[in-house]
């Protein structure tokens, strides 16, 4: 093997006061030029690995960013001039010779400190160098190898899927190809393997995995680029439950590879719990403020708000010296979201009967047996705040959910990893305006069997109380990925067709070749998927997925380096058979 070296013998960054004396050649960029007096200067020369100061005659025109090879002497700083901020901070370089190998023009975006996040990806090639980049980039690196080790050993095959192909219903909107050779045409870009993969168990491929690009032309947001990585896999003769454990494998070998600790026990809630006890089905568990229901407590109130079918609450410790501004800036947050109002009440000093006193605008349509009662059952004491919604059980808790983040979520870079799995989702999410169910994870997850009954078209509501097999694996409140046993049965696969709106005309149209395939002794088999962009982040610290990719896009779907999307050249319009319409 060749010396990754090259033309150097040592890295800036791995000198210490042990390489004393050693004669070295060190390649990089100069990071700083300073004066040194007595006609010498100081480099900092940078590479990948840190930063060394070299001492070099003034005369050498070697200004900041230009490229050089330095061969010289380490040798112990100077009495009293190490620095501890840096890892090479004892040692210097002397005795140079300095050899420009490029020279650079000052560069349009510093390197330490803030920049306008439009000008570091109009610069990328620049905004590389940055420790932060070269540190997130090669975590990255670390992830993949590590998941590619953990699939291997547990007997997956890694296969390549088509960019180019017919639409993969994920829920999001397809990035769309014309065909030249078919004018009029289309090719989808994959918004997942999904179909592919499924294909590839009725292939009796038996284990199939990819780190897999995928494509899906929605909003971009802090944790979503249109395209992003995941870890596709799918496995012939499993059920979740094996799911569940060669996922977990994977993901506890790449957090213990990257991060050097086990990432230890994922628990496993149901959704209907996530629901409950954190109003949405993502917890971001690193912290308490569970959503306690406190509506037997109110049985038999006399105030009007909490007559309701449901009435749930959050402690917010230490809460009570919360000013009244801010209250009324959460409860109009609270409206936003869609509640009527947000309950609130100060936890004051025990009063006689021993229990702590609750201050709040609505105690005086409370018995003293309500009063007495909150506190005790949301765990609240002195000097705490007690937050109530009172609506239907749905929306109290999606409010409280969010409320709960909003006043005590910790930064990404604290509170370590809390995973967990989220299983027993609904099949469907929610019943569009056209009277469709819009599927939770997607069409070919199968429900579960008990609720097969249920499935028909224009079943309303009941429809939504239809389980699924589908689980999804939650850290920090991000999802990470989603997953489900999957139809392997043509009838079924119809059924659910059929009862998303999808006739039987359109299902042989679009996924025709997925039902013949069913026909010829499809294996049962189930699979997840999880984003590998999102790990990173996390195993970064970063709370935005742009930090962990090397040139992602803005956040409304720009490359201001490349200058993407652009115009395509009209002659190349008419090859593909296509027409502008005039704007
Ligand atoms: N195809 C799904 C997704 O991309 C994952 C899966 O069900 O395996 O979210």
């Amino acid at each position: 093997m060749s010396d990754p070296r090259g033309m150097r013998t040592a890295y800036c960054g791995e000198l210490r006061a042990a390489d004393v004396g050693r004669e070295v050649t060190v390649c990089g960029w100069v990071d700083r030029r300073r004066t040194h007096g007595e006609h010498l200067a100081f480099l900092d020369v940078r590479d990948h690995t840190g930063i060394v100061q070299c001492v070099v005659d003034e005369r050498i025109e070697a200004r900041s960013e230009y490229v050089v090879r330095i061969s010289g002497v380490v040798r112990a700083r100077p009495e009293g001039t190490a620095n501890p901020a840096l890892a090479t901070g004892e040692v210097e370089i002397g005795e140079c010779i300095v050899d420009v190998l490029k020279r650079a023009e000052p560069i349009p975006i510093p390197l330490h400190g803030d920049v306008d996040e439009n000008l570091r990806l109009r610069y990328r090639y620049l905004d590389l160098r940055r420790e932060r980049m070269q540190h997130n980039l090669r975590i990255r690196a670390r992830v993949t190898a590590a998941i590619r080790e953990a699939m291997d050993a547990q007997g997956f095959v890694e296969i390549e899927t088509p960019m180019l192909v017919a639409s993969t219903p994920e829920g999001a909107r397809d990035f769309v190809v014309p065909s030249r050779l078919h004018p009029g045409n289309f090719y989808a870009l994959p918004q997942s393997p999904q179909l592919f993969k499924q294909l590839c168990m009725v292939g009796g491929l038996d284990r199939y995995y990819q780190i897999a690009r995928c494509l899906r032309d929605e909003d971009l947001r802090a944790d979503r680029q249109f395209e992003f990585m995941q870890l596709d896999a799918e496995a012939a003769f499993v059920g979740a439950d094996e799911v569940i454990d060669f996922i977990g494998t994977a993901v506890g070998h790449t957090v213990e590879a990257v991060t050097g600790s086990p990432l230890g026990e994922v628990p496993i809630i149901t959704w209907d719990e996530a629901m409950e006890r954190y109003g949405t089905d993502k917890p971001d568990t690193r912290f308490g403020m569970e959503l306690i229901d406190c509506t037997d407590l109110f049985a038999g109130t006399q105030a009007r708000v909490f007559q309701v079918p449901c009435v749930k609450g959050i402690t917010v410790a230490g809460g009570a010296e919360m000013g009244r501004n801010r209250i009324d800036e959460l409860t109009a947050t609270c409206k936003r979201w869609g509640a009527k109002g947000l309950a609130w009440f100060r936890v004051g000093e025990p009063g006689e009967a021993g229990a702590p006193a609750l201050e709040g605008a609505l105690t005086k349509f409370m018995s003293a047996g309500e009063q007495a009662a909150l506190p005790e059952r949301l765990g609240a004491s002195t000097g705490d705040m007690i937050m109530l919604i009172a609506d239907e059980r749905p929306l109290a808790n999606r409010v409280l959910g969010l409320l709960r983040l909003a006043l005590g979520r910790p930064p990404v870079t604290e509170g370590g990893l809390a995973p967990l799995w989220v299983v027993d989702f609904p099949l469907f999410e929610d019943i569009d305006e056209a009277g469709n169910p819009r599927p939770a994870h997607h069409p070919f997850t199968m429900p579960n069997p008990d609720d097969l009954d249920y499935l028909v078209r224009g079943g309303g509501e009941s429809l939504l109380k239809v389980r699924s097999q589908a689980y999804d694996l939650v850290i920090n409140g991000w999802e990470l990925g989603s997953g489900s046993v999957r139809i392997h049965d043509a009838a079924i696969q119809k059924q659910v067709f059929a009862t998303l709106g999808i006739d039987d005309e359109e299902a042989e149209r679009r996924f025709g070749f997925l039902l013949e395939a069913f026909a010829y002794g499809a294996p049962p088999h189930a699979g997840f998927a999880f984003g590998v962009d999102r790990l990173t982040a996390l195993l970064a610290g970063e709370e935005n997925i742009r930090e962990v990719i090397a040139f992602p896009k803005t956040q409304s779907g720009a490359d201001p380096l490349t200058g993407a999307p652009g115009p395509i050249e009209p002659g190349h319009l008419t090859e593909l058979g296509l027409r502008l319409r005039p704007a």
